[in-house]
C-alpha cells in the first residue's frame, strides 16, 4: 500500500500530517507490516493530534465509514514531550492506543493471576492487551521504557506496582493472537 495513501487514510488533517512528518511519526514511518497497515485501516482507526488548550478534529466524508465505527486515537505531543519520550516511544504509545481497538480485552469472566497470586483486574488486562499489540508490532522495548518513564514522573497516575506487572508481561512475550 502506498505510503501517501496510508498516511492520508489514517491521519486526520493536513496540519497534523505535516507535524507528524516533521517528527518522523507518520504512520508510514512506523515501519509496521502490510498486515498491520491493513488491520489499522480495516478497524477504521484515525489518528489526530490535540493542540492545546483546545482543538477540534473533523473527519471528512472520504475518511468516514457509514457502516463501521470510527476510532480516533488522539495524542498530545506536548504531554509526551514532557515525559521525554523518544520518537520510538511515542510510536509505541500510539500503537498501544491502537491496540485497545484491534486487540481488545478478553471476554468477561476471563481472569489471570499475577506472580503473587493477586488477581489482575479487567482494566489491567485491557492495558496489557494493548501493550501486547505494541510489542507485536516490534515496539516491546519502547512500550516498556515509556511505561517506566510514566511511572517515574507520575507515580500517582501510573502506579509503580501495576506498571511493573505490565513490564513483566511484555518481557514474558505472551503469545497473543490478535483479536481483530
Ligand atoms: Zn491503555
Amino acid at each position: 500500500m502506498a505510503d501517501q495513501r496510508f498516511n492520508a487514510d489514517v491521519v486526520v488533517g493536513d496540519r497534523t500530517q505535516a507535524l507528524l512528518r516533521s517528527r518522523g511519526l507518520l504512520p508510514s514511518q512506523w515501519k509496521v507490516s502490510d498486515v498491520e497497515r491493513q488491520r489499522i485501516l480495516d478497524n477504521n482507526i484515525k489518528l489526530g493530534l490535540v493542540f492545546p488548550p483546545a482543538s477540534q478534529l473533523s473527519l471528512t466524508a472520504a475518511s468516514a465509514s457509514v457502516v463501521k465505527r470510527i476510532y480516533v486515537v488522539t495524542i498530545e505531543l506536548k504531554a509526551l514531550d514532557a515525559y521525554e519520550f523518544t520518537q520510538r516511544e511515542i510510536i509505541a504509545t500510539i500503537l498501544h492506543e491502537i491496540g485497545h481497538v484491534v486487540n481488545p480485552n478478553p471476554p468477561s469472566g476471563v481472569s489471570n493471576c499475577g506472580e503473587a497470586g493477586a488477581e489482575i483486574t479487567l482494566a489491567m488486562l485491557r492495558e496489557m492487551y494493548a501493550d501486547d499489540y505494541a510489542r507485536f508490532c516490534g515496539f516491546g522495548n519502547e512500550i516498556a521504557s515509556s511505561l517506566k518513564k510514566c511511572s517515574e514522573k507520575n507515580p500517582s497516575e501510573f502506579k509503580p506496582d501495576q506498571i511493573e506487572a505490565r513490564i513483566r508481561r511484555i518481557a514474558e512475550k505472551v503469545d497473543n493472537s490478535m483479536r481483530s
